[in-house]
């Protein structure tokens, strides 16, 4: 089919423009040309195939009717085959036995590594190291790829405020400006230079828009946000990813201000489509399509089917709605085929810039496969990524890094022998059992100086990611091993926090503490020995007063993926100086959330004032977080002085700030400098801090370095409520330092 596709294309002299080889647009429009109304519906169609592709053929129920849609044209992508000989499988079936062979385009969630793993997006944006996430993601990609699959569900890059939402671990935290910074390295990462390179696979910003914003932090809940918030912490991100090139944009499940996210044309047409010139297609979510239905906003599938087309989503994943209802649509007028063109154009076109239609196969390579998965050479880089991500919280009494001899070290906590957990949620191509465990790590330093005992389950039951997880544990049957063990030794490590599938979609929680009996244990260790260092694997930002109070020593680790025990280790005795910086804010109690350091200023003071009761606080509890926006500790110290401002805006447009930046430890180790402007006052209000850059830099003891900023109208707007981007004149106030609550400021004039 293939080769005699390509001459019926050079036969048309209109379409050959004085080169022998049609571009990717005119091959689209030929193919398009040659496809009848149910084929060019089969494109936008997408079935999962968890079935075994290589086995027996399925011969009844929905399998059956699966492939023989894919024997007569009507499936354009799979998602969830995986693995060269299913992909083959499954792709030959479409090449050979479909009229027209058009190649499937084979869809997998490789969020954060295919088999070797990298940590969760979220401990990767605590990094704040774009090259890193790049190549974080270009090992997945390379990884994923080598196993048939040539387009990936990521990166999420739905901002979120909320820690009770599961899903916080697949994004890159609370920030905009982060957030677009990091969606740009994790496409760049996936995709590469050349997207019909066998290593790159096509990405899919996700989810379009406001999933994060679910109220109460409850998964798939309604959405009500203002144009403001729309505007300039939601969108960003996903703007950011379509001018780094994205392929594929993915539908959130969410009202979002009474439409559901798959039926809305404002935001798939009017802005995403037409404003922002998206050329990509855009795929819906699970079944979203359907679920449109549920959030009574159609009453049947037909309907359904055909608001999303019309609002702009362009492939049905899983509901089934299109394959069975656009046909009659657009036969009876009630869609026009124009918009079906449209999409079927869209996704072909990925699917060329693919090379599929040179190579059906190019991604199914059993050697290439063999060669690549689970290479050790990936596990260099993932290390990488994985020290990068970790948050040193709190350090009293320079108990960290750890003595290199003579101490007797007890490890505590069921986390520390866990060789799964560390992998994370959406990890579904990784074998279980394949993380460096904590112990595993630690063995390495020194095996014979530690005991370990583990004190009490996280969660008990079968833990599956398809599966509700089994309640948090309630036996403290072990507590009086680890209490004894703890009594005699010089340093208790702690490894606590939340199972790995306890964060993730579905995941929402309505508590931020330490599951189950965890922080009794905790509590009763540090009775009989405070030397406790506390080293924390979570998903989310977690609300731990009691262990800020007491604890000398914590560590927040995340849920850092394949070499997570090694990259531990490593931190903890010092061989690598921890760097990293939150990309959320942790609060002191649940209540405060959500909580987020881009706050608007209230009309009433936030701090008490003598003789004032009506201020904006909590009788209860403080405003402040636990630890804020951007936070992290090193074992060396840095200190900033001399802010200087260039203000040259009138003549150039910038503005031009600088710092010093000396290292006053005595170790080597790298600071983060963040800059945050305020625009102090604007037709609609800004928030009190607004990250607008930030540079990373590593300097040896003593050392001291100038850094510079240059700031322009894109760092100085914002967008108003018509959704105009506009920069207003007036004072700005700017904050450079290390964390979101930098004190050296400084103030201009526009
Ligand atoms: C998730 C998506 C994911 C899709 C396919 C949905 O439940 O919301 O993010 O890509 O499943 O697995």
């Amino acid at each position: 089919f293939v080769a005699t596709f390509f001459m019926g294309c050079q036969q048309n002299p209109s379409l050959n423009n004085n080169t022998d080889e049609p571009n990717n647009d005119q091959k689209v429009e030929e193919l398009l040309a040659e496809m009848t109304l149910e084929e060019k519906i089969g494109q936008m169609n997408q079935y999962s195939g968890f079935m075994d592709f290589t086995g027996p053929k399925p011969d009844k129920g929905r399998a059956a009717k699966k492939l023989e849609h894919i024997k007569q044209g009507l499936v354009g992508s799979m998602l969830n085959v995986h693995g060269v000989e299913n992909v083959r499988a499954v792709q030959k079936i479409a090449v050979e036995e479909s009229r027209l062979g058009i190649p499937l385009i084979f869809g997998f969630d490789v969020v954060h590594g295919y088999k070797t793993i990298s940590p969760i997006p979220l401990a990767e944006a605590a990094s704040w190291d774009l090259k890193a996430m790049q190549r974080s993601a270009e090992i997945a990609a390379e990884e994923a790829s080598a196993a048939g699959i040539n387009w990936t569900f990521a990166p999420m890059v739905d901002i979120s405020r909320d820690a009770r939402w599961g899903r916080v671990m697949e994004g890159a935290g609370e920030d905009p400006y982060l957030g677009s910074q990091i969606a740009k390295a994790r496409i760049n990462g996936f995709q590469g230079k050349d997207l019909s390179s066998v290593h790159t696979v096509a990405a899919t910003a996700k989810h379009f828009a406001a999933y994060g914003f679910a109220e109460a932090g409850r998964e798939y809940n309604t959405v009500d946000i203002g144009t403001s918030t729309l505007y300039n912490v939601v969108f960003p991100p996903f703007r950011a990813a379509v001018d780094s090139g994205v392929k594929s944009f993915m539908n959130a499940f969410n009202v979002l201000n009474g439409v559901p996210a798959t039926g809305d044309k404002f935001l798939l047409r009017e802005i995403l489509k037409d404003k922002w010139n998206f050329e990509g297609f855009v795929v819906s979510d699970w079944d979203s399509v359907g679920e449109m239905v549920a959030h009574g906003f159609v009453k049947n599938g037909r309907e359904a089917a055909k608001q999303a087309v019309i609002a702009g989503s362009d492939m049905d994943m899983e509901s089934y709605h299109y394959i069975e209802e656009i046909k009659g649509l657009v036969e009876d007028g009630e869609i026009n085929e124009e918009l079906i063109d449209d999409a079927v154009r869209r996704i072909l076109k990925v699917k060329y810039e693919l090379g599929l239609f040179d190579d059906p196969y190019k991604y199914c390579s059993e050697k290439r496969e063999n060669e690549t998965l689970y290479n050790p050479k990936f596990r260099e880089g993932v290390l990488d990524m994985a020290k990068k991500s970790i948050v040193l919280l709190k350090n009293e009494n320079d108990l960290l890094p750890l003595i290199a001899s003579g101490q007797n070290i007890t490890v505590i906590g069921a986390l520390a022998d866990d060789k799964t957990s560390p992998l994370g949620s959406w990890r579904i191509g990784a074998d279980d059992e394949t993380a460096v465990s904590v112990l595993e790590g630690l063995e390495k330093y020194d095996q014979n100086r530690y005991t370990y005992s583990k004190g009490a389950d996280v969660v008990t039951g079968e833990t599956s990611f398809t599966r509700e997880l089994k309640i948090n544990t309630t036996d403290k049957s072990g507590f009086s091993e680890a209490i004894s063990a703890a009594k005699s030794a010089n340093v208790v490590i702690m490894v606590l926090g939340e199972h790995g599938l306890q964060s993730g979609e579905a995941r929402s929680r309505t508590r931020l503490d330490l599951p189950g009996v965890q922080q009794e244990l905790l509590e009763e260790v540090y009775k009989v020995n405070k030397n406790i260092v506390l080293v924390l694997q979570n998903g989310r930002p977690l609300a731990l007063p009691w262990a800020d109070e007491h604890i000398p020593a914590i560590v927040e680790a995340w849920h850092l993926g394949t070499e997570s025990g090694n990259a531990i280790a490593e931190v903890l005795y010092g061989d690598y100086n921890p760097s990293g910086k939150l990309p959320m804010t942790f609060p002191r109690h649940v209540g405060q959330v959500p909580i987020y350091y881009n706050q608007k200023s209230t009309g009433r003071p936030s701090l008490p004032s003598p003789g004032e009761v009506f201020w904006s606080h909590y009788t209860d509890e403080e405003n402040s977080p636990l630890y804020p926006f951007g936070y992290g500790l090193s074992y060396t110290t840095f200190d900033f002085k001399n802010l200087e401002i260039e203000n040259t805006y009138a003549e150039d447009g910038s503005i031009s700030v600088s710092v010093k930046i000396t290292n006053t430890g005595n170790r080597k180790g790298k600071s983060t400098v963040q800059l945050y402007i305020r625009d102090e006052f604007a037709s609609v209000t800004r928030p009190v801090r607004e990250l607008r850059s930030f540079k990373q830099v590593e300097l040896k003891a003593g050392e001291s370095q100038k850094i510079t900023f240059q700031l322009t109208d894109k760092d100085l707007g914002f967008y108003n409520n018509t959704g105009k981007f506009t920069v207003e004149e007036g004072s700005f106030q700017v904050f450079v330092g290390e964390d979101s609550q930098a004190e050296l400021s400084g103030k201009f004039e526009l």
